[in-house]
């Protein structure tokens, strides 16, 4: 029989339910661990992660790292360093974070080991969180910058837990985030390893095409085409620029096709359909190029907002940007002579 009343939710349940919006997999841990690191300065982060994710993930950077009293505000609920108040967030924000809620929600449904050192001296320090409880804060001999380590994610949600798919599928999200964050941080070295073998590693030259033969291989990597000003019409978008593949280059995916805003890794199917149409008949209609796109808008015109898990983005002018996206794309193509006739596409 279901309670008859109305009743409060004791705290530790809101806590549960809550950390669910913001940790759905494996590869949402993945992806708040490694905003943050980027987030924090970092040029090197290592992401590794056992059984897709599902039996550890571990995120360590040589950022600006953490004191002890920053450690143990950091995990608490709603605490950040990147905004102060709604009109920070109204003239747009320089960070990928800043809602404050990454880690406490992490650790409210894990066994999360953080380990930090503030760069440029003062000690390190182990914190642990087992289910949302502080277990253990100790002094500890480690480098400059942070190491989170989870383990046995949703130990303590087990229906969330029995929803996890297979390790590879897990894998498979996990390393679509870390391709994207590295595609979007060519200025940061990146690495991911699966069960101790190495996925991928940039190298952190600031090098867009270097960061994709990293990602995708050389077959990839020689085939881009660079996005020039000159390709650019004006519109909504103050700026376009990347690199988008060869047509002979493409795959039966629209996954290759990654789309930042203002450095933001967003899933948004109005740019990725606009730099698809621009290849017109080049195509056939189940295959999709490479593409690494960023935009650059007035943060005024765009919502990034949406939703903490979703990526999604809104912009003021959807159909405007469509077309300066799909004229910019177009007109790279044509330069390159890839473009043999302008017949629409399908
Ligand atoms: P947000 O990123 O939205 O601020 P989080 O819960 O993800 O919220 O992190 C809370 C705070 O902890 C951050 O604002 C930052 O000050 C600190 N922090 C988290 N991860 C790191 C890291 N890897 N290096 C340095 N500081 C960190
Ligand atoms: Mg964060």
């Amino acid at each position: 029989m279901p309670p008859s009343e109305i009743q409060e939710l004791d705290s530790r349940t809101v806590e549960r339910i809550a950390a669910g919006e913001v940790v759905e997999r494996p590869a949402s841990a993945v992806k708040e661990l490694l905003e943050n690191a980027i987030d924090a300065d970092a040029s090197r982060v290592t992401v590794a992660v056992e059984s897709g994710g599902t039996e550890s993930i571990r995120v360590s950077d040589d950022g600006i790292g953490m004191s002890e009293p920053a450690l143990k505000q950091a995990i608490k609920e709603h605490t950040t360093s990147k905004i102060g108040d709604i009109e920070d967030l109204e003239s747009g924000v320089a960070t990928l974070g800043f809602r404050g809620e990454a880690l406490h929600a992490i650790g409210a449904v894990s066994r999360m080991t953080i380990t930090s050192r503030p760069r440029g001296g003062g000690r390190g320090t182990e914190l642990v969180v087992e289910g949302g409880d502080v277990t253990s804060v100790e002094p500890a001999g480690c480098p400059e910058g942070t190491t989170v380590e989870l383990e046995d994610l949703f130990y303590n949600v087990p229906a969330r837990r029995k929803y996890l798919k297979q390790e590879s599928t897990e894998f498979d999200h996990v390393n679509r985030i870390v391709t994207n964050y590295a595609l979007a941080n060519p200025d940061v070295a990146i690495t991911l390893e699966h069960d101790g073998r190495e996925t991928f590693a940039t190298n952190g030259t600031g090098d867009l095409r270097e960061t994709v033969l990293s990602v995708y291989g050389r077959e990839v990597a020689e085939s881009m085409i660079e996005l020039a000003p000159e390709d650019v019409d004006d519109g909504p978008l103050d700026g376009i620029s990347g690199l988008v593949s060869h047509p002979e280059t493409n795959r039966a995916s629209r996954e290759y096709c990654s789309t930042f805003v203002n450095g933001r890794y967003v899933t948004a199917n109005t740019v990725r359909d606009a730099v698809f149409e621009a290849y017109g008949a080049q195509l056939a209609p189940d295959r999709y190029p490479f593409a690494v796109v960023f935009l650059d808008v007035d943060p005024a015109n765009v919502d990034v907002n949406v939703h903490p898990r979703k990526l999604e983005v809104r912009f003021a002018a959807e159909e405007a940007v469509s077309e300066q996206i799909e004229s910019a794309v177009e007109s790279a193509l044509l330069r390159e002579g890839l473009l043999r006739s302008n017949a629409p596409r399908g």
